[in-house]
Parts: structure tokens; C-alpha cells; sequence
């Protein structure tokens, strides 16, 4: 139970702290992207104001007049109102071709800013009017290439995606350790309230028992003296004593077995023999509105208590026989594959599907069971009871069809 816990804490703890990482490692590589573009953009903005005298001139070029020199840090085209380039001073030949197509149906005294990607190269763009009089003569698009810092980025995401990585490992010993610490809190409490309960009922047990046989002394001794309603309430009270002394044994055994406290005997009995007579009593008992019968495979042999299996049995037919109103209650024995398979069926109410998990839960009852008596432990018993065998059991049901419970045993070896 711990273990599932703990994974579950540590699932939630490296489910946040990846998340968080996450978060702040994309946080941090976008606004490092627009750092960069900010810091750019300014350099070409501090080029344009320091250039702009010099740009106006050229506005008025009658031939286009184009220089190229490839190790330009700037490089910028100068259009005409209608989109007729006029100057360049070029650092990537036929650019400015590309740059025609793109802003020819933009309106010339938009200022803009974009990014452009051509032949495997990246560019920063400022596109600003170029003005007289208040007049708008044309524009002017400003560039810069940003290759070199587009593949520092393209870098920067494989090294922190190996980061992420590294950092996930980290958080799953982090959160798996974390998670160790939190559950010892948890753990000791739980100690504490587990040898309470075992506790309380052995203790409980004494006085109950000597409560019973007082009762049993004043019932012998007071014969006469008692008034029919004195016996009445002795024999009441008798009989509750008696539920509570079970009730007792049923905590003590869950106690014991939380604790790995229990001891059984361990002897090779003949399990179809067991499940034929507890069949033939059971059927004896059972309502004639219920129908009855038994599928059980000769010679299945089992290592164990066979006093504890029978009780197993007994909490399953039970609830089976008090869960069904009318039909009918098959049980039936075989082995199958590499284990022993024992099957309660039955037609009753069945289960909703969302009770399905806690039926085995201690004291839990569902509502449509609340009307028959019952301390909701019967489940509870026969899962430990086949745990110490090493068994497992499970539950399918349909409300309103029927219940049917399959325990499983490994079969013994020679
Ligand atoms: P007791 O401890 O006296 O047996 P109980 O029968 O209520 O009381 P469990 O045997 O542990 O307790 O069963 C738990 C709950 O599971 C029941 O209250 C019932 O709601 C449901 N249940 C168990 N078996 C069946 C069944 N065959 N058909 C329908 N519901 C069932
Ligand atoms: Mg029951």
C-alpha cells in the first residue's frame, strides 16, 4: 500500500517539477529570441537615424544605382512610392528582388519590422517611410543578417533539450526521495493506528469474555429469581456480546494481518473435498427462491489452512446468497493454466461499477446493503485470507445481473 503511495507522490512531485522546469526553460528561450531581436532591431534603428540624411538624397536617383559588398553589416534598398527600387547597397545579391515581391502591396509610409527567411539565410527587415515636407517620397527597407544568431538558437534548443533530459533524471531522484520523506509521517501513523486496533481488541477480549460468562452465571444461578423479562434481556444481551466478541476476532485477525503477525497452519488438504461439503451444507441452508449448483473438479490439492479457506468460502457465499433475492448461485473449482481458480457466481443486484473497488475496503457497506445486517469486514477477511495463501482475488459485476467473485491460488509444487 505504502509503495503505490509513494509512487503516486512521486509521479505528482516529478509530474510538477518537470512542468516548472518545462515552463521556465520555454519562458527563457523565448524571451531570450525576442532579447535578441530587440537588440538587432535597435542596431538597425541607430543605423536609419544615423544614415537617414543620406537615404533622402538617393530618393531622387533617376537610374537604379546598386553596390554590392558582402561583408556589410547593413545592408538597405530605397523604392519610390510605387515600388521602383532606386538605390541599394547590397550584401546579398538578388534580395532585393525577393524584398519586391514582399512589400510591393504594403502602403509606402507603414514603418514595419519582420523577419525573412531566403536561401538558408535569416534576416532582420525595417521597413520606414522616407518623408519630405511631410510628404511621403518613398521607403526604405533596412536589413541585417541574423543567420549566425538563428543557428545559436537552433543550438541553444538541442542543448536544452539535453538539459530537460539530464534534469528529468534528476527530478525523478529528487521527487522519488522526496516522496520517501513524506510517507514516513504517514507510515507511522499508520503503525501507531494499526497495534491501536490490535491492541484494543485483545484487550477487549477479556472483558467480554468474562462479561459473557457472567452473563451465563446469572442466567444459571438467578433461574428463579429472574422475571420472564430479566431472562429476555439476558438473552439479548448474550447475544450481543457474542456479535461483538466476533466482531473482536474479525479486527484482531485484520490486525494481525496488517502486522504479518499471522500464523496458519500449512498442512496439504483436499480442496475439492472442502468445496463439495461446504456445498452440500450450503445448499441445506439457502432459500428455495435461489437455485443452486456446483461445478467442482476432483483432486485439487492445496497447501494451507484449510479452516481459513473455508471461511473464505463461507464470506462469499454469504453475500452471495444475500445479495440475490431469486436465481441463481453456481460455484465451481478447476484448474486452470498454472493456478487453481475457485468462481462464485451469482444472479443478484450486482455492484455499481464505482463501488467495485472499494467493496474489499474495511466496514464498507453499499447503501442497498445497509437494510441486511453485516459489519461490511466479510470481504476484507477473505482477501487477507487468500493473500496469506498467496492467492489473489477479483470482482466483475452488473448491477441488477449479478456478482461474480474468481479467486485464484498457485497450484503447489510436488
Ligand atoms: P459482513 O461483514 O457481515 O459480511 P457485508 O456483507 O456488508 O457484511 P462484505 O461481505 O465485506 O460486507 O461486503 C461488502 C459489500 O460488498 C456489501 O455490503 C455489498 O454491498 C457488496 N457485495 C459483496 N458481495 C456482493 C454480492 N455477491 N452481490 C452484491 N453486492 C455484494
Ligand atoms: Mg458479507
Amino acid at each position: 500500500m505504502f509503495n503505490s503511495i509513494r509512487n503516486k507522490l512521486t509521479l505528482l512531485y516529478a509530474a510538477c517539477y518537470f512542468l516548472f522546469i518545462l515552463v521556465f526553460i520555454v519562458v527563457l528561450y523565448f524571451s531570450l529570441i525576442k532579447l535578441m531581436e530587440n537588440e538587432q532591431l535597435d542596431e538597425l534603428e541607430s543605423y536609419y537615424i544615423k544614415e537617414q540624411h543620406d537615404f533622402v538624397e538617393h530618393k531622387d536617383d533617376k537610374e537604379k544605382h546598386l553596390t554590392f559588398d558582402p561583408n556589410r553589416n547593413f545592408f538597405y534598398y530605397i523604392y519610390t512610392n510605387d515600388h521602383t527600387l532606386v538605390h541599394g547597397d547590397e550584401s546579398f545579391k538578388g534580395l532585393y528582388k525577393e524584398l519586391e515581391n514582399i512589400f510591393q502591396h504594403e502602403d509606402a509610409s507603414k514603418s514595419m519590422n519582420r523577419n525573412l527567411e531566403w536561401k538558408e539565410q535569416h534576416f532582420l527587415l525595417l521597413k520606414k517611410p522616407i518623408k519630405s515636407a511631410n510628404k511621403v517620397d518613398g521607403y526604405i527597407i533596412l536589413g541585417k543578417s541574423v543567420t549566425t544568431q538563428h543557428h545559436f538558437f537552433q543550438k541553444m534548443i538541442w542543448l536544452l533539450i539535453v538539459l530537460t533530459c539530464i534534469f528529468s533524471l534528476f527530478i525523478g531522484f529528487l521527487s522519488n526521495y522526496l516522496a520517501g520523506k513524506a510517507i514516513v509521517p504517514i507510515k507511522q501513523s499508520f503503525e501507531k493506528q494499526k497495534k491501536f486496533v490490535a491492541d484494543a481488541s485483545h484487550e477487549l477480549r477479556t472483558p467480554l469474555s468474562i462479561f459473557y460468562s457472567s452473563l451465563d452465571l446469572l442466567e444459571i444461578d438467578e433461574a428463579n429469581n429472574l422475571t420472564p423479562f430479566g431472562k429476555e434481556l439476558i438473552v439479548d444481551l448474550k447475544e450481543e456480546s457474542q456479535l461483538m466478541k466476533e466482531l473482536l476476532e474479525k479486527l484482531l485477525f485484520l490486525a494481525r494481518h496488517d502486522q504479518n503477525q499471522w500464523f496458519h497452519k500449512k498442512e496439504v488438504f483436499d480442496l475439492s473435498e472442502m468445496l463439495s461439503k461446504v456445498s452440500t451444507k450450503f445448499e441445506r441452508t439457502i432459500p428455495s427462491t435461489i437455485s443452486f449448483n456446483a461445478h467442482i473438479e476432483k483432486n485439487i490439492r492445496l497447501i494451507g489452512d484449510s479452516t481459513r479457506i473455508r471461511e473464505i468460502m463461507f464470506i462469499l457465499l454469504d453475500n452471495a446468497v444475500q445479495y440475490t433475492k431469486e436465481g441463481t448461485i453456481s460455484v465451481s473449482l478447476l484448474k486452470e493454466d498454472s493456478t487453481i481458480k475457485i468462481l462464485v457466481q451469482d444472479t443478484g443486484i450486482g455492484i455499481h461499477p464505482d463501488e467495485l473497488s472499494l467493496i474489499f475496503n474495511r466496514f464498507y457497506r453499499s447503501d442497498a446493503s445497509r437494510e441486511r445486517n453485516g459489519t461490511g469486514l466479510g470481504l476484507a477477511i477473505a482477501k487477507a485470507g487468500v493473500q496469506q495463501h498467496d492467492g489473489t482475488i477479483h470482482v466483475t459485476s452488473q448491477e441488477g445481473k449479478g456478482t461474480s467473485f474468481t479467486v485464484f491460488f498457485p497450484i503447489p509444487k510436488d
